[in-house]
């Protein structure tokens, strides 16, 4: 019993820990989450991807952010989609969206990015898409469109989002906070003065939108836009009150 126990851990616990570092989520048919982990500030934090499958083949939506996953997520979408990829688009210049496009390019699969991020990727010795676009654009694989929308700097200023207009689902990468956030995360290259006008287009434009998938955390709730907004609201009236206080020292 205790053979067969021991036996049983490990087979069990490489299948275990991988299951663990790469999470798929269905959304609809065509349309599937990917997750991966890697460490932000000592904790353990999830990034989110997109995948879109097409008649022939798949999109996908940012790169793995833990870099030990870029193959076994090319495998997971062969063993499960039976189809390549065909495109890969990074939503702004963080190595939690573009780290894994160097491999990609290797693997000859197309990459795109904005002129914008492909700028600030060069700027950051970050690795780089093959190809770019300068403004808003809609690619059509296999059937299906792909817009890319740039709502104005927000979390970076070179943010962009996805829309899917077919099944109307918007992949908001890291500019939309989960309604689980309780802060803004990294705001290293973010701009606050523009952030919630951009939020505020970004409501009037994809008011059809089924699901808002965040860069990071639950897409459970499509009030995601909103908690972003209340977020950034919160963060500038303290920074104003700082600002105030120390302004009356
Ligand atoms: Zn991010």
């Amino acid at each position: 019993m205790f053979r067969f126990a021991l036996f049983f851990f490990l087979i069990a616990s490489p299948i275990f820990s991988s299951a663990q570092n790469l999470i798929i989520s269905k959304l609809n048919d065509s349309s599937f989450v990917y997750t991966t982990f890697n460490t932000y500030q000592g904790d353990r934090i999830p990034a989110n991807g997109l995948l879109k499958i097409t008649q022939n083949s798949v999109v996908m939506i940012d790169t793995p952010w833990d870099t030990t996953q870029f193959q076994p997520l090319l495998d997971s979408i062969e063993n499960r989609f039976h189809k390549p990829v065909r495109l890969v688009i990074a939503t702004h210049s963080h190595e939690d969206r573009t780290a894994g496009l160097a491999y990609y390019n290797k693997k000859n699969i197309p990459t795109y990015t904005s002129k914008a991020t492909y700028q600030l990727c060069e700027e950051n010795h970050a690795p780089l898409a093959s190809g770019t676009f300068l403004h808003d654009t809609t690619f059509t694989v296999g059937g299906t469109l792909v817009s890319t929308f740039f709502p104005g700097a927000g979390h970076t200023p070179d943010n962009i989002m996805i829309w899917f207009p077919n099944d109307k689902v918007l992949f908001g990468g890291c500019f939309v906070k989960s309604t689980d956030a309780t802060d803004l995360g990294n705001l290293n290259d973010a701009n606050l003065g523009m952030w919630p006008f951009a939020v505020n287009l970004s409501r009037k434009t994809f008011k059809k939108a089924k699901y808002i998938i965040p860069g990071h955390g639950s897409w459970k709730s499509k009030k995601s836009l909103k908690h972003t907004r209340k977020l950034l609201v919160q963060k500038l009236k303290g920074n104003y009150k700082k600002a105030q206080k120390n302004r009356d020292k």
